[in-house]
């Protein structure tokens, strides 16, 4: 089934996100505040748009409570995800998904209400220690 997802922050977690989804035949909204960023993504979404996530205004224009999910992929910049996170919920967003920097950041998006907080680099590690746990080494 075709969902209609948004992503705010056009990293490279946001970006390989986006470019996944579109891949996979679903409707992606690709958000940057960086207009490099943005013009980087437009052959690999549907629509791409130049816009701050922390402003409700330019939230609102974009239709975001209407998306079936949105990701908040904004890293670094802690204030930002989580005010951008808080506004998302407030307008009433279902299913806001959002990348965590780290264990303060994840126990303030829980408070807020985020729907699913997710740490990339520690799951990514966790699944490579797996991968390696389970390479047969032939010993000669
Ligand atoms: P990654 O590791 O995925 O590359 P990161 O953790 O280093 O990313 P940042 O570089 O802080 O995260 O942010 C990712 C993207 O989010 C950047 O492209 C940045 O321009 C964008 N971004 C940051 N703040 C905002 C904001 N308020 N609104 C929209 N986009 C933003």
């Amino acid at each position: 089934m075709r969902k209609q997802f948004a992503v705010i922050g056009l990293g490279r977690f946001g970006s390989s996100v986006c470019k996944e989804l579109d891949k996979l035949g679903h409707e992606v909204l690709a958000i940057d505040k960086d207009v490099e960023k943005v013009n980087q993504i437009t052959n690999f979404s549907t629509h791409a748009a130049i816009a701050n996530g922390t402003d409700e205004t330019a939230l609102q224009s974009l239709g975001i409570r209407n998306f079936d999910y949105v990701i908040v992929a904004i890293g670094d910049n802690i204030q930002s995800s989580v005010l951008c996170t808080l506004l998302l919920k407030e307008m009433g967003v279902e299913r806001v998904w959002v990348k965590a920097q780290n264990d303060y950041h994840h126990k303030v998006l829980e408070k807020i209400g985020a729907d699913k907080i997710v740490h990339p680099e520690q799951d990514m590690g966790t699944r490579i220690a797996h991968h390696l746990s389970s390479e047969k080494i032939i010993d000669y």
